[in-house]
């Protein structure tokens, strides 16, 4: 669980506002206002934490534990505290460290103990400094403000605080605390008799509670415009100011705000109609005061001035017994609450009361007392009038010389109250004038920097976009590149099945039209030959038949090699021919193909010459043999009478060279692009009309296909043609 007591803090800050002259009483106000803004947590989880819990959730509940109870148990609120000190130092957490100091100063604060706890905020300020906490720097500088006003009187330094404070606040946007410092600055402009001031921050502080929308503090305005309005002696204006105050304190949940705020107000009235000389509202007012104070806890400054004002009362209404009875209960409560400030203004009550009575001894022993606390207070109002009260006594003793001197002391502290008044208001104006300044550039600057960082958050949104589109841009392209190259793979891909498909019907076109044509005719000559023959053999000319059985035989021998080429073309469509690689000598491979066509070489008169270098190769032999063969039968179909054909293997370093070279009639350049192509009817007669079959040069193209190797031709037309072959080893 996490303890957050920033809300808390934060109204805390509020009870800064009463410290100085009066204020105290008004501190109990602000202490309770934090009630209605904040949920506090159950005291029951918060031990439970502290119980149960290590590290900084452990201080926080102790922390937090201590805020709760800093009013209504100082004591264990300060060992909580000092306990969340001393572990927040072993974890070297100065944040934590800062707000221990911070609520112990609260602590001591509210307990009549300001001067220890001035030092504990002095340090709470150096680690909230440090750490850069402008939030609650400007609570600790406003409450270290105050505190440090009501022990030593030293309205300059407090001054300074203030500034801090309110510059801090500034920072943090903090308007409850700007609206606390302004009411404080306006309480002391009121104390130095500054009214036009003091009325320009009350008003000032009521902008910022507007700003926050703190309803509550509407009422706090008014009773502090009222308070103004009393101290002016306008007591009918403030009359009207305090009822509306008290009441909206009414009308507010009974809480120790909205107590507090109904007391103040109450006091004040009590106050005014003793002014306006209406002793009946007055005493009821007062009166009414004390009775709140009475139910609450650490009431007794309250109770203590409301008696006061009782006593007041009962001496104007000419009861000074019952006066002197109502002063004596407020002097002892003040003793025991250590409210030095207030102590002046009770022994001047007194020596006034006494010296009424005739009891001039106890009444200038009484005002002496007084005026020396006033002179340790540095409380020069009542320096004054306590001075001026002791020249009245004596000069009713006719003590002249005595009464004389006190009158002259009086008259020099009212020249150097309304000198300094008159130089300490300017003075603190033109600083606080100052300050307003630097507010107003700090505004401006402000808004400029929000102007600036407007355009650069924009620029940014427009840079993001930009990198959002190009990124999108990319994205498309690589999307639509990607697209392309499958769909180029796609097309390849069918582009291949086309070719592949293409020559599958090429294929079956070719053996068809061979087995319809090739093979077809062939068969009509042998059995017309046959017919023949037989009708020679009944008219017994042998010589024809003799002929007859040669052309028969002439075509049956082509019929046949036309067959072994077609089966042996088929077989490689199918796949049925193995590929069985061995090694070869080439030399013996060729002169086996040579031979085989020796004899059609001489019918032809054409010699054939080779050039082969005893080589070794890995091959399949009767596929190289039927691809040498089918060469070479080409080269002597193709070639005249008494031409050559030679036929020529080299040794390629990787490859093997075989080529087959004749001086035929060679091929034009319309045939020469695709005679190993299927389905191109590329078959034509030789230079003897011998007859072809148009599968030799594909079957050739097939087979080194097989061994990984290729094929090519060079010619010319009527320039003979050169059949290379590349094998690898
Ligand atoms: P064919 O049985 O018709 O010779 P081939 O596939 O062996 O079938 O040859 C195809 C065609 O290529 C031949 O008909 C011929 O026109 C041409 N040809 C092949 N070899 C030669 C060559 N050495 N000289 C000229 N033309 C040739």
């Amino acid at each position: 669980m996490r303890i957050n007591c920033d809300k808390s803090k934060e109204t805390v800050g509020n009870c800064c506002l009463f410290k100085a002259g009066s204020a105290r009483i008004l501190l109990f106000l602000l202490i309770s206002l934090v009630q209605t803004l904040l949920a506090a947590a159950s005291t029951d989880s918060l031990v439970h934490a502290i119980n149960t819990r290590q590290g900084l959730p452990r201080i926080d509940a102790r922390l937090q534990y201590a805020f709760e109870l800093r009013r209504s148990d100082p004591e264990t609120s300060e060992r909580e505290a000092k306990t969340a000190l001393k572990e927040a130092l072993a974890l070297k957490n100065p944040e934590r460290q800062a707000k221990a100091f911070y609520y112990l100063g609260l602590t001591y604060h509210y307990n009549d103990r300001s001067d220890s706890a001035v030092i504990f905020l002095q340090n709470s300020k150096s680690l909230y400094r440090e750490i850069g906490d402008s939030e609650n720097l400007s609570k600790v500088l406003s409450i270290l403000g105050t505190a440090y006003l009501s022990t030593t009187g030293d309205q300059k330094q407090a001054f300074a605080y203030y500034n801090e404070a309110l510059n801090e606040a500034r920072k943090s946007a903090n308007h409850q605390t700007m609206a606390i410092v302004y009411s404080q600055l306006s309480n002391i402009f009121r104390m130095n008799g500054s009214y036009q001031q003091a009325i320009e921050f009350i008003y000032k502080a009521r902008e910022h509670y507007d700003l926050i929308g703190f309803t509550e503090g509407i009422a706090w305005i008014n009773y502090s415009i009222g308070r103004i309005y009393n101290t002016m002696s306008l007591y009918d204006e403030a009359e009207k100011l305090f009822l509306e105050g008290l009441e909206i304190y009414r009308s507010l949940p009974d809480n120790e705000s909205s107590l507090t705020g109904r007391a103040i107000c109450m006091d004040e009235l009590g106050f005014a109609y003793m002014e306006l000389g209406d002793m009946e509202k007055a005493r009821e007012y007062n009166t009414g005061a004390a009775n709140i104070y009475r139910t609450m806890r650490g009431g007794g400054f309250g109770i203590s001035n409301s008696l006061k004002y009782l006593a007041r009362i009962e001496y104007l209404e000419e009861n000074p017994e019952e006066a002197l009875r109502q002063l004596g209960k407020a002097l002892r409560i003040k003793k025991r609450i250590n409210d030095r400030l207030g102590l002046p203004g009770v022994y001047l009550l007194y020596g006034q009361i006494l010296s009424a009575r005739g009891e001039y001894k106890a009444a200038i022993d009484s005002l002496q007392l007084g005026l020396y606390h006033a002179q340790n207070n540095q409380q020069k109002t009542l320096e004054m009038n306590l001075n001026l009260q002791l020249a009245e006594v004596y000069n009713t003793c006719g003590q002249f010389d005595k009464a004389y001197r006190y009158q002259y002391q009086h008259s020099a502290i009212m020249d150097s109250i309304y000198e300094s008044r008159a130089t300490r208001g300017m003075t603190q104006l033109e600083a606080l004038y100052k300050q307003q300044a630097q507010e107003e550039v700090i505004i401006q600057l402000e808004q400029e920097n929000t102007i600036k960082d407007l355009k650069l958050s924009r620029e940014r949104v427009v840079q993001q976009l930009l990198l959002i589109i190009l990124f999108l841009v990319v994205l498309f392209a690589l999307v639509i590149l990607r697209l392309y190259i499958s769909n180029r793979k796609i097309n390849a891909a069918l582009e291949e099945q086309q070719k592949k498909l293409q020559e599958l019907n090429a294929t079956k076109d070719k053996f068809f039209s061979i087995i319809a044509h090739d093979l077809k005719s062939p068969f009509n000559s042998i059995i017309g030959f046959s017919s023949l023959m037989e009708r020679y053999a009944k008219a017994e000319d042998f010589e024809k038949m003799l002929e007859f059985s040669r052309h028969i035989k002439t075509v049956s021998t082509q019929t046949f090699k036309l067959l072994e080429n077609l089966l042996d073309w088929a077989r490689s469509q199918t796949g049925n021919i193995l590929y069985k690689p061995r090694e070869l000598d080439a030399r013996i491979l060729i002169q086996n193909a040579i031979e085989l066509h020796s004899s059609c070489a001489r019918r032809k008169d054409i010699q054939i010459s080779t050039e082969v270098p005893p080589l070794k190769l890995l091959a399949d032999e009767n596929m190289l043999h039927t691809v040498l063969q089918n060469l070479l039968s080409n080269a002597i179909k193709y070639s005249p009478h008494g031409s050559k054909v030679s036929v020529e293997a080299r040794d390629l370093g990787k490859n093997i060279m075989i080529s087959v070279r004749d001086e035929g009639i060679g091929i034009g350049p319309e045939m020469l692009g695709h005679i190993f192509d299927i389905g191109e009817n590329t078959s034509s007669p030789g230079t003897d009309n011998e007859q072809g079959t148009g599968l030799g040069l594909i079957i050739c193209k097939e087979f080194i296909a097989k061994h990984g190797g290729s094929i090519r031709v060079e010619s010319e037309y009527g320039k003979g043609s050169n059949f290379i072959i590349i094998l690898p080893k």
